[in-house]
């Protein structure tokens, strides 16, 4: 299957999982709208004429997960379609963050002090408002990038507080080898008991899951694209 149909194909799984989730009785645009906001195409390791499938079919919400890969394809994206909203899912290393702050529309692994501030100073300085996440490490695996769950509570208040920032949301990858389910759940009770809005969790092998219990938005790569090599 292309990429187009396999898109059509995620957006009816999304919105079948938004019904049994609960939020069903909705007109079929407004269905179609809410499969939209949630599906993030995650782009990354494809090129251009990968992408442009997915443009045309309409979509307009994709991830990418560096920084330097994002920047040598998009901007001329951007200038066929400039409605694009782009988020970053990958680690941001500081000496990045202006090209992050000037590339994206989002980023979602904001994930410690020194990235914080250094994205408030840039947001500030470019006049630019983007969408945060902080990345929780919600397997408390040492080799894993995000918040430790024990430390969020704080690192929320720092953002708050003394960057001065804006979390909107949480965003988490579940160990690999293990059943997600239980994470999307604490995922959820960290952002309720922190009073933080949008959760992003949920990739290809599990994005009706994480759909089904609360995700906002699912950043899913190989179910659309295929395979990566
Ligand atoms: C690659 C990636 C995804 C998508 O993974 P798939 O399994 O291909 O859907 C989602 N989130 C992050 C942070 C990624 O790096």
């Amino acid at each position: 299957m292309g990429a187009d149909e396999n898109l059509k194909k995620i957006k009816t799984q999304i919105i079948e999982a938004v019904a049994r989730a609960g939020a069903g009785g909705v007109g079929q645009d407004e269905q179609s709208e809410i499969a939209d906001k949630r599906l993030m195409a995650v782009s990354k390791t494809r090129n251009g004429e990968e992408i442009l499938p997915i443009l045309e079919a309409g979509h307009r919400l994709f991830g990418e997960n560096r920084v330097q890969e994002a920047a040598q394809k998009w901007p001329q994206l951007r200038q066929l379609y400039p409605d694009v909203e782009l988020h970053l899912i990958g680690p941001l290393q500081s000496n990045k963050t202006s090209e992050a702050v000037a590339l994206f529309d989002g980023i979602q692994t904001v994930d410690r002090p020194k990235i914080a501030k250094l994205i408030a100073e840039e947001m500030r300085d470019q006049g630019r408002q983007l969408k945060l996440f902080v990345q929780v490490n919600v397997g408390d695996e040492p080799q894993k990038a995000g918040v430790a769950v024990s430390e969020l509570g704080e690192f929320l208040r720092f953002c708050r507080e003394e960057a001065e920032i804006k979390i909107v949301g949480l965003m988490c990858i579940p160990p690999v080898d293990e059943e997600a389910a239980p994470y999307f759940i604490l995922l959820k009770q960290l952002a309720e008991k922190n009073g933080v809005k949008e959760l992003s969790m949920g990739m290809s092998s599990d994005f009706e899951t994480a759909v089904e219990l609360g995700a906002d938005i699912v950043r899913v790569g190989s179910a659309l694209f295929g395979p990566r090599s």
